[in-house]
């Protein structure tokens, strides 16, 4: 593929507004851009979804600006592929960094589909020309606050509402949303805030037809989500605990989830994504693409992914205005009646907005093949 270059922006851009979970609540989205160049002067764009902090996962933007300078770049600008399935294999050798892996194989992937010449969608093997979008609301000052918000982007046209949930307030806010919208395509996202003691709690969520409940319990658990998943009519959805297409495989035999969440970053790139893509499509287990608050190159990421047939519920791949006055791609990812088209131009089928870029950059570092890593 002969990647020539590599550069690193980090990048700081404010949210239209605060963003809170069972964690706590972000306003400036902090992120990484991948560019990775050719001999001909082609570019492919990547950007890692890691937060400041490390409330997700034990990544952070800093360990990602690490891992990426220090281990990740110097293997790949010392070796020849000819496919961005390669990459996984020659990071191998680091273990986990799975966002700074998905970053650095998310520019691959964008050149590789530039050199051919092709969407990244297809290149992927999508299929779908459009996709359907849904919405993950932050926990709200109050249920009222929430219900207006709700609103606010079901007439926006959004086709599924997300919110995200904590200990105390889990009932009023299903309970509040269901009498307030009776036939809405509604999901609850815990963020992993519930123990196996929660499970009478938990059941009485089962009155409110939830599509589903995401991540119930410890993010690293897929024993107690089995156990849980008994007692629950609601199918559990597993984010954080699904790291690779094994922890996939584990936790559909042991009974764990009924669906899985994939996230590009969590998983370490497009090549894993699809390969639990797929296996879940063996399995009948639907599979949606979660949002991390994804900046422009981001987010066309995941509308490429989630163009592949088993992303059959609505993914978290928002429009651009969501959360940001001015994104760094153009056009703009913009949704329309609750869909949003992919792009049939080469690669992501977006270009980088390099006034935008600019604006929102506070360093960058780029490494050339054949010379000497110096900062
Ligand atoms: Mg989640």
């Amino acid at each position: 593929m002969e990647i020539r270059e590599i550069t690193v922006r980090r990048m700081q851009m404010k949210m239209k507004q605060p963003f809170t979970t069972s964690f706590g609540t972000m306003q400036d989205k902090h992120f990484l851009l991948i560019e990775a160049k050719d001999g001909s002067g082609r570019s492919g764009w990547g950007e890692s979804v890691a937060f400041d902090a490390p409330w997700y996962s034990e990544e952070t933007v800093e360990t990602n600006w690490h891992i990426i300078r220090d281990f990740l770049v110097p293997l790949l600008l010392d070796a020849e592929i000819s496919h961005p399935d390669e990459v996984s294999g020659l990071f191998s050798s680091i273990r986990k960094n799975n966002m700074a892996k998905a970053a650095v194989e998310g520019a691959i992937w964008d050149l590789y589909a530039k050199q051919h010449d092709m969407p990244l969608a297809k290149a992927l093997g999508g299929t779908r020309h459009q996709i359907e979008v849904g919405i993950s609301i932050g926990i709200q000052e109050s249920l009222e606050e929430l219900t207006a918000v709700v609103r606010q982007y079901l007439e926006e046209g959004y086709k599924r509402i997300k919110v995200k949930i904590k200990p105390g307030k889990e009932i009023e806010i299903v309970a509040g949303l269901r009498q307030a919208f009776p036939d809405i395509a509604l999901m609850a996202d815990a963020n992993s805030a519930y123990t196996l003691a929660d499970t009478p709690l938990l059941k009485r969520l089962d009155d409110f037809g939830l599509m589903m409940i995401e991540q119930p319990l410890a993010s690293d658990d897929i024993i107690d989500h089995a156990t849980l998943q008994k007692e629950l009519k609601t199918p559990i959805c597993l984010d954080e605990s699904i790291h690779s297409l094994e922890d996939a495989r584990k936790a559909i035999e042991l009974g764990s989830t009924k669906i899985i969440n994939i996230k590009i970053g969590r998983v370490g790139g497009l090549t894993e994504a699809k390969k639990i893509h797929d296996y879940c499509q063996g399995k009948g287990v639907p599979v949606w693409c979660g949002g991390m608050l994804e900046a422009g190159v981001g987010r066309a990421h995941n509308i490429a992914l989630t163009s592949l047939p088993n992303f059959i519920l609505p993914g978290d791949t928002a429009a651009s205005s969501r959360y940001w006055e001015q994104d760094i791609i153009r056009p703009e990812v913009v949704m329309e009646d609750g869909y949003i088209t992919v792009p049939n131009g080469p690669g992501i089928g977006y270009e980088p907005d390099f006034e935008s870029i600019e604006q929102f950059m506070t360093d960058m570092w780029t490494f050339r093949r054949g010379e000497p890593f110096v900062l």
